[in-house]
């Protein structure tokens, strides 16, 4: 976890100075840490603009971050300051939950069954419990319902949903049947039921519940103030605000979902909602993966297109830089992008941010410092520290010559550990700098594999 710390979003830890953690130095966190059961593993995450939720293998869900309206599912307070299990659900057997959403001041947990449950503030329906809750306070304030621990969303809890996605203060749903539905705050026709009257429980949307199953919906994401669906026929579409000028934006905002005609050839398999950017995949001509991006008024290179290319996009184009990058993964926050991406030719040879990671004090396995009796063995290319006894096999004695992380020597070309980074050895900086014609100078990129024929001890931590 890296970025900015305050409210604690990410947790009070260590490395957060001045309210961030750099990218540098990301907080590693296990839910070993959070005193969950040995073996336990993260299977989602979720996050807000201030808050975020992390769900475990055990289908327990951990929040952190702002929690003045009760979004993170803990006693209202202004913020969480550390990551804590979400403890009091309704019904007589905890649900195991698998997917979680977050907006600005809710979020939406999906259990294994297909049932949702909601946290935070009911103002415009966001919790979809049929009610705002609206009252007048003391002071004639004006104030609205306030779940602090989940509540099930009961209106469609006979439905199996599959999917959840939150825009700042909507959300959007899926069932397993091709059934969509929408509640929240409805300004600028977000929900696309044609108005922009809030919705305070699910509603189903009538484009994409008709009696012919290839027109109901495969995918769904929701942007801040748009929602985004794509149906069985891999079509795109679209309703809400998305973009400042013209047809799609504030003064006349895309009041029902209408299908995005630049792209509608493309048979979208994968998409994601950024803050002001829209992604979206789909086989190119030669089969490879094509990168779709738009976004009007991404002022600050959300999009990625490149150094001498404009930076906003009012239409869906072909992400050149991304060509031939198999992308399978798109993170889009308010102002950043992110992608996960297999290993191949294209991808080793883009440039590295952050150009180096520092490595982890203690075993990245156990994460546990055992102390001088068990000094954890040093990757000699990316630095990680790994227990003797933690590795797969085990290693029963220091090895002698240079040693490599499981990572580390994977093949060639699977080039995963210069994606994560790492310091490089001196070794790999003397070589650069008495090379100045190599091709890699400057690209931030990491020399693959090391000079085995070079014997040298070990290394070991301390
Ligand atoms: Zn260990
Ligand atoms: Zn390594």
């Amino acid at each position: 976890m890296f970025g900015r710390n305050a409210p604690t979003a990410l947790g009070r830890c260590d490395e957060d100075e001045d309210g961030v953690i750099p990218e540098t130095n990301p907080r590693r966190l296990t839910p070993e840490m959070l005193s969950a059961p040995k073996g336990t593993t993260f299977v989602h995450a979720a996050v807000g603009r201030g808050h975020t939720l992390l769900v475990g293998s055990t289908g327990d869900v951990w929040s952190a971050g702002a929690n003045p309206l009760g979004q993170c599912g803990q006693p209202v307070a202004a913020q969480v300051p550390s990551f804590t299990l979400i403890r009091h659900w309704p019904g007589e057997t905890k649900p195991k939950i698998v997917k979680a959403a977050a907006g600005v001041s809710f979020s939406i947990m999906l259990s294994e069954e297909g049932k949702l449950y909601a946290v935070g503030s009911g103002e415009h329906g966001q919790l979809g419990n049929g009610r705002t809750g609206e009252h007048i306070a003391t002071g004639n304030k004006t104030m609205f319902d306030v779940h602090s621990e989940p509540i099930l969303i009961k209106s469609i809890q006979d439905k199996v949903i599959t999917d959840i996605s939150c825009g700042h203060q909507h959300t959007i749903a899926l069932d397993k049947d091709g059934f969509v539905y929408v509640w929240g705050y409805n300004g600028y026709c977000r929900l696309g039921l044609g108005n922009q009257q809030d919705v305070l429980a699910p509603k189903l949307v009538p484009q994409f519940a008709g009696p012919n199953e290839m027109t109901r919906a495969a995918l769904i994401s929701a942007g801040p103030s748009n929602s985004a669906v794509v149906d069985r026929q891999k079509m795109y579409w679209m309703a809400g605000k998305w973009k400042n000028t013209g047809e799609g934006s504030s003064g006349s905002p895309y009041s029902s979902f209408r299908y995005m005609q630049d792209i509608m050839g493309c048979k979208v398999y994968y998409i994601c909602s950024g803050g002001v950017t829209h992604w979206a995949l789909a086989p190119d001509d030669d089969g490879t993966i094509m990168t779709i991006a738009w976004g009007q008024g991404a002022a600050n290179s959300e999009l990625g297109l490149g150094v001498d290319e404009p930076k906003s996009a009012t239409k869906p184009q072909r992400h050149q830089p991304l060509i031939a990058v198999d992308l399978f993964q798109i993170a889009a926050g308010q102002n950043t992008s992110y992608f996960l991406a297999s290993p191949n030719e294209k991808l080793s040879d883009l440039p590295r941010h952050p150009e180096t990671v520092e490595a982890p004090e203690v075993c990245v396995v156990c994460n546990e410092d055992k102390g001088d009796d068990d000094p954890p063995l040093e990757c000699e290319k990316c630095d990680f520290p790994y227990h003797l006894g933690c590795l797969k096999p085990p290693l029963s004695a220091v090895p002698d010559g240079e040693w490599f992380c499981p990572t580390c020597s994977l093949p060639p070309g699977a080039a995963k550990s210069g994606a994560r980074g790492g310091k490089r050895t001196r070794e790999e900086i003397v070589e650069e700098d008495d090379d100045e014609e190599d091709e890699d100078e400057g690209k931030g990129r990491k020399k693959k594999g090391a000079d085995a024929s070079k014997a040298k001890a070990p290394k070991r931590k301390r």
